[in-house]
């Protein structure tokens, strides 16, 4: 399944209906702009590790004039009559008074100095104008009022029917049409921000794909394509719309599917648009350790508070509800994983329902969860703290602000238990207690991917008693993404590119910590070497003190 979903994914993911403008060089990444006067190319090269973009590039895609002020040492860069000072040393960036972190100071090299791209979000966003929304999930800037909406779409197959769902932000038109052998979806739009999951039932849906030049999602159908239907979620920033397409009656019950769809007239040709073919049959290798399948968990839900954790969760100065973030993040992490790892992806709660702590980490073992991520907002009495933390479990040594934390959210045996329960708890306890260590790996992943992309907390990275990892028989992770009750943090847990920071550090968590599990599969065993594999960064100190 990993193999066939990682394929088609490569072939589909990005830009579907964008033409790429340039091949780009090895390495590079290009990002396109698209704005009211069209689109173009921007590159970015790596530079040890970190994604950098030439001071020339920024000249030629939005104007930007570099030079060196030997006064300040910095380089001030100038566009539209408005000057960033950036630090060459620190990587700090001055904007008319007001001063942002770059994630990596600009380096110089053979093409003149480069800056490290979230220049561009954290910098140039603040001056730039018109208006520049940054979308690195599918590399993407938008300008200014252009209706980019960002469509992510999914395939959901049962055997009778086949459930693609359209999430789309902001909420846009759309027309739903059957045209002969297909269903078009077509957005009220200038262009789409399109991420299309790789296609997995045959039978009823042979192809999903971009329309070329054209804001719209075609939808093959398969040889058991009966009908179908459109059901409508609910409006709000991010709008659901599913097409259901129905199997047709001949099938015989009992009967198996075709597990390989004729496909008519002419044979498949992989990988040629316009000529979707059936996916490769999936090679599978349960045995082979990976990340098959993620566990996603929007932290409270509900308007009850059950086992001392509050049901909304907490509440920043603005009003702004911790269960709504982490609803939103959630499902935004579903499906970047989904999209771009190819992973199963799956939430503990679908919308703002009460779910009880048990229950979370039940949910995650029924599913044979290879990982579990726990997602939650931060909350002091003061509003100064700010950052986001990483937890995992600890059941005897934290510290006194990670029993806060941990309080807040649910520690483990908060309340007298009753004689099963107890047991329950016990067996529960010994499941965590097996993966601590990977557990470990994982928070200090986490960690990283987060610390290039946000601001962390100086505690970033702890241990706590939390009752909703200690069930969870699989690597765990408790994030804290922030604090929502500092306001400005507030504010940025609330926005959609704040959001989209978040996204990307956790699915380039997953990531890697699937790349490390991969690499230690078992191989010829190579004489005279160790046959663990040590975590390509070390796990950090397994207590906190
Ligand atoms: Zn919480």
């Amino acid at each position: 399944m990993l193999v066939a979903a990682l394929g088609a994914a490569a072939v589909v993911t990005g830009r579907g209906q964008t033409p790429a403008p340039a091949q780009p060089a090895v390495g590079q990444t290009l990002w396109t702009i698209i704005g009211p006067d069209g689109r173009r190319p921007m590159a970015t090269t790596p530079v040890g590790g970190r994604e950098m973009v030439t001071a020339e590039e920024l000249g030629r895609v939005f104007g930007v004039e570099l030079r060196e002020d030997p006064l300040t040492r910095g380089l001030a860069l100038t566009v539209q009559g408005k000057t960033i000072v950036v630090s060459p040393t620190t990587g700090l960036a001055s904007i008319g008074g007001r001063v942002v972190t770059l994630s990596t100071p600009p380096v110089r090299g053979e093409r003149g100095w480069s800056l490290p791209m979230d220049f561009v979000d954290r910098a140039l966003s603040l001056v730039y104008q018109p208006r520049l929304d940054v979308r690195p999930a599918t590399h993407l800037i938008v300008l200014g009022d252009v209706r980019v909406p960002r469509v992510q779409v999914r395939l959901e197959t049962q055997p009778r029917v086949a459930r693609v769902h359209f999430d789309v932000t902001p909420s846009t038109p759309h027309t739903v049409v059957a045209e002969p052998g297909r269903l078009v979806v077509r957005f009220d739009a200038t262009a789409l921000d399109l991420e299309l999951a790789a296609a997995g039932s045959p039978d009823l849906v042979l192809a999903l794909r971009a329309l070329p030049n054209t804001p719209a999602v075609a939808i093959d159908e398969g040889p058991r394509y009966g009908t179908f239907r459109v059901v409508e979620g609910a409006d709000g920033p991010t709008r659901r719309t599913t097409v259901e397409i129905l199997a047709a009656e001949t099938t015989a019950p009992g009967q198996p599917a075709p597990t390989t769809p004729a496909a008519p007239g002419q044979p498949a040709q992989p990988g040629v648009p316009g000529a979707p073919g059936p996916e490769a049959t999936p090679v599978l290798a349960p045995e082979a350790p990976s990340i098959h399948t993620v566990v996603i968990d929007p932290g409270h839900g509900g308007d009850v508070d059950v086992e001392g954790v509050r049901g909304p969760g907490a509440r920043g100065p603005a009003g702004s509800f911790e269960k709504h973030v982490t609803l939103t993040v959630a499902r935004m992490l579903k499906s970047a994983l989904e999209a771009r790892l190819g992973v199963r992806a799956l939430l503990t709660r679908e919308d703002d329902r009460t779910v009880y702590l048990d229950e979370r980490a039940a949910f995650a073992n029924n599913n044979k969860a290879d990982l579990f991520i726990s997602l939650h907002l931060n909350a002091s009495v003061s509003q100064k703290p700010s950052g986001a933390e990483v937890f995992f479990l600890s059941l005897d040594g934290y510290s006194p602000e990670a029993r806060r934390v941990a309080q807040m959210e649910g520690a483990v045996l908060p309340t007298a238990t009753g004689g099963d329960r107890t047991i329950e708890m016990m067996l529960w306890e010994m499941a965590q207690l097996q993966h601590l260590e990977q557990s470990a790996v994982v928070a200090g992943l986490v960690e990283q991917t987060l610390r290039a992309r946000v601001k962390m907390s100086p505690r970033a990275i702890q241990q706590a008693p939390f009752r909703v990892l200690v069930g969870a028989n699989m690597p765990a992770v408790l994030v804290e993404l922030g604090f929502i009750s500092n306001p400005e943090e507030e504010k940025l847990l609330g926005a959609h590119a704040y959001q989209l920071r978040l996204v990307d550090a956790l699915v380039d968590a997953v990531g890697r910590y699937r790349a490390q599990i991969e690499a230690r599969r078992p191989a010829a065993p190579v004489p005279g070497t160790a046959p663990a594999a040590a975590p390509a960064s070390p796990p950090p100190a397994p207590r906190t003190p």
